[in-house]
């Protein structure tokens, strides 16, 4: 982890090196003062000039007081570099995540890694290092110089260091532990009101403010629980290097006070030796504090590297140039589950889709028919069997090949926060303006952009609440359009669109088959009826294929479900 934490430096260590120097220079400057402050009690008592002493002396405080604040001001920009580095790696990474993986995370979650634990870098890779590595330099410094002054008092002083600081590395990775603890809490607040705020009028329509607003309390509470956790721990680490010294300084007076009795040591040697036994405690604590800051960076690098570590969607060069035919889709005996632990969603698929025209999946809920179209997308892997898209196996298929092959709206043709414009181009930025305009036509938006006060450029909303829902499924067909696709998969939304839009729905996707081969989960009987061919699954098989009259004449299940599901609708 130590080694992971940095790498984040890596990049940033020309100015931190700078900085670092600084730093010492500054460090340098502050050592040489108790030195310079002996040569004008030295001066004093031996009734010399002092002005040379008092010269050198002023001209270390400003020195030193200039490069410090040269080298905290570099390190501060070296801290928000490695931030910004370390924000750009995460959600690098978290957009090339695999599906499968990301359904097990928590969005809110997620959120925190990239926003709070990314901060927590921040301190222990600049200050934290420089510092520490400043204070170490004091450290030996000012044991040398003791040392020269007498051995027998740095013995003392050493001896009280030494036990102190075992107790300070018994409390260290208590403040880790304790730490990813309460980074994890924050997480979980950020998971608890993000699940809240997805379904904000779900939860004002079930009166559940109260509690939900009590979960995210307890989430908070706990983050402070643990956050007290680090700030007991640290206290204690910082009040025992407090008494080290403390008790060291007495220990010091007492057999220094001896040693000068006994003519062993002067008095200015044993003045300069408190002197840097004072200088101490600023180092020493430093150090605990570049420790503590250590223990809470590992904590957040741990968290970090959760994310990191997930494996990535291969990535391929892709050829770009895709063709523009209509494509066909195989699948032969697909076996597919969710996951190790999950029941089986497809057992042995077998269907073919040729090129061009409206082919239709239908059957009942969960029968896997969303899953059909997750698999072609290559958002999970199938176990066993083989997919191909125009006769290729799409395991063979480079993922961005692929994906710019396929048109894909969602069931609930998610609509992002933006412009209406933003939107439809979202999946195709080169679009041209009339390319735009023919797929608002063509997809019936056109009344719709007449309408809005800024057109194309009006904001739909945070998920496009200011927009209807069959509205938003236009939009999502229009994205999908402008992408050019060989193949649109379309999740036709459940939900009850009124006469006129489904109308315009059915105009649309005859249109499109027209052109291109579209597959459509359908749940309305107008898409079903016009289609070229029916795919009726079943749990988690291909039950039959047919047109709508043959499949009525010979297919039960689809009978039932004409009956009462298209036909009811
Ligand atoms: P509907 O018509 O209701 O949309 P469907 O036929 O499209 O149903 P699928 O969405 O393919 O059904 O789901 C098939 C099964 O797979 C369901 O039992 C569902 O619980 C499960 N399932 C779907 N998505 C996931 C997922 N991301 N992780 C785990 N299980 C899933």
């Amino acid at each position: 982890m130590i080694k992971e934490l940095l790498a984040h430096v890596r990049p940033h260590r020309g100015i931190l090196v700078l900085g670092g120097l600084l730093g010492l220079v500054g460090s340098a400057a502050g050592l040489a003062m108790p030195l310079l402050a002996k040569y004008v009690v030295d001066a004093f008592g031996e009734d010399r000039s002092m002005a040379g002493p008092l010269i050198a002396l002023s001209v270390a405080v400003v020195i030193g007081a200039v490069v410090s604040a040269l080298g905290t001001y570099l390190m501060e920009r070296t801290g928000e570099g490695i931030v910004l580095g370390a924000r750009r790696r995460l959600v690098d990474r978290l957009f090339r995540l695999k599906v499968a993986d990301v359904d097990r995370l928590k969005p809110g979650d997620l959120l925190s890694r990239v926003t709070g634990d990314t901060t927590l870098l921040r301190a222990v890779l600049t200050n934290g290092i420089v510092n520490s590595i400043g204070a170490v330099f004091m450290l030996v410094g000012a044991i040398v110089m003791m040392a020269t002054m007498d051995g027998v008092l740095l013995l003392v002083t050493l001896l009280v260091v030494v036990v102190i600081g075992g107790l300070v590395g018994l409390i260290m990775p208590r403040i880790q532990r304790a730490q990813k603890q309460a980074q994890e809490a924050v997480g979980e607040m950020g998971a608890v009101l993000d699940r809240s705020l997805q379904a904000y009028r779900t939860v004002k329509a079930s009166g559940a403010e109260e509690r939900e607003i009590a979960v995210v309390g307890d989430a908070a509470t706990l983050a402070r629980d643990k956050g007290l956790q680090v700030a007991g721990w640290t206290s204690l680490a910082g009040v025992a290097t407090w008494m080290a010294v403390q008790i060291a300084f007495l220990c010091v007076l007492a057999v220094g006070g001896a040693r000068v009795a006994s003519g062993a040591l002067v008095i200015s040697s044993l003045i300069a030796f408190l002197l840097y036994l004072f200088y101490l405690v600023a180092p020493i604590g430093q150090i605990v504090e570049g420790l503590v800051q250590l223990q809470q960076g590992l904590a957040a690098m741990k968290r970090i590297k959760e994310i990191e570590d997930l494996p990535a969607e291969p990535v391929s060069a892709g050829s770009a140039v895709a063709g523009s035919e209509p494509v066909g889709i195989r699948f032969e005996d697909v076996v597919f589950r969710y996951g190790d632990d999950r029941p089986i969603v497809h057992d042995g698929v077998s269907f073919e889709v040729p090129p061009g025209g409206l082919t239709a999946l239908v059957g009942p809920s969960g029968a896997g028919k969303s899953t059909v179209f997750a698999l072609l997308e290559r958002f999970y892997e199938h176990q066993d069997g083989m997919i191909t898209v125009d006769g290729r196996d799409i395991r063979d298929w480079p993922l961005a090949d692929l994906r710019a092959t396929l048109g894909y709206v969602e069931q609930d043709a998610p609509v992002l926060a933006g412009t209406l414009r933003e939107n439809l181009l979202f999946a195709a930025q080169d679009a041209t303006e009339e390319e735009l305009l023919r797929a608002v036509a063509r997809t019936r938006l056109d009344d719709l952009v007449a309408r809005l006060p800024e057109g194309l450029e009006t904001a739909v909303g945070h998920r496009g609440v200011l927009l209807s829902g069959g509205e938003r499924q236009r939009v999502a067909i229009a994205r999908a359009l402008l992408r050019k696709p060989r193949l649109l998969l379309l999740d036709e939304a459940t939900s009850q669109l009124d006469a006129v839009n489904e109308l315009r729905l059915r105009e649309v996707i005859a249109e499109v088959a027209a052109e291109t081969t579209v597959l459509v989960i359908a749940h309305r009987l107008s898409t079903v009826t016009n289609a070229d061919r029916i795919v009726v699954m079943e749990a988690g098989g291909v039950r039959a294929v047919g047109t709508h009259d043959e499949l009525v004449g010979r297919d039960d299940l689809y009978r039932e479900l004409a009956a009462t599901q298209f036909l009811v609708g």
